[in-house]
């Protein structure tokens, strides 16, 4: 039974003994607020963050995050393959906790931090797909071994041979699915689905009158 948060309340809690840190300067205890404040809210960026808290630009920050880390609520580490990530902590990290390693995914070496620690949300994307890319082929070659030598094209608009070369079949479709791996980072990964498959007696059953492809002359029905 999964259980779900209502919705984020807009309240964010603050450690008291840190906002109340004699010994941080008061754009750092600022900081630590602002930056608590601005977690997960993907319209603060870090250019904002510097306004709000009254400097003129990133660069300026460094300072106060250095106080911050110093105090144990900022984390300032490289991850692999991003840009340098901040990570406020609302209680103080214990000093033996401090040292935030970052989590390379697995399989790609990338930053995993974000995600499943140990797999990208790149990876996990391929991961998914390969495995229905495995399932369709499986579907389409028992189909196959089953008597189903017909095709309706992905438009639904011919009857086809199994084999016709304007169909997907497993090769052409793990060849696309290979050249498009480069590009799984942006979301360009995905399997081109192979035609389902039927016989003659199927066809004959749904009383199909379909127009036969020239290209491929299935049987007639
Ligand atoms: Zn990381
Ligand atoms: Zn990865
Ligand atoms: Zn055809």
């Amino acid at each position: 039974m999964p259980v779900y948060r209502a919705r984020t309340m807009p309240v964010v809690t603050v450690h008291r003994d840190t906002l109340l840190n004699s010994k941080l300067s008061s754009i750092s205890r600022l900081l630590y607020a602002v930056l608590l404040a601005s977690v997960d809210d993907d319209d603060v960026t870090m250019k904002d963050v510097a306004a709000l808290v009254g400097v003129q630009d990133i660069g300026e920050l460094r300072p106060y995050l250095d106080e911050l880390i110093e105090a144990g609520v900022v984390e300032y580490a490289d991850h692999h393959g991003q840009e340098r990530v901040v990570t406020v902590h609302q209680l103080p990290l214990l000093p033996e906790q401090r040292s935030h390693v970052c989590v390379p995914c697995e399989e790609c070496g990338d930053c995993s931090c974000g995600y499943l620690k140990g797999l990208c949300r790149t990876c996990d994307g391929i991961c998914r797909v390969e495995a229905s890319a495995e399932q369709d082929i499986a579907r389409w070659k028992q189909q196959l071994e089953g008597g189903a030598t017909y095709a309706i094209g992905q438009h639904a608009a011919r009857l086809h041979r199994w084999d016709c070369p304007t169909l997907n079949s497993p090769e052409k479709s793990m060849a696309q699915l290979a050249a498009a791996r480069p590009h799984a980072r942006n979301g360009g990964f995905y399997w081109p689905r192979l035609p389902y498959l039927f016989t003659a007696e199927e066809l004959r059953q749904k009383n199909s009158k379909k127009r036969r492809c020239a290209i491929c002359g299935p049987d007639p029905l």
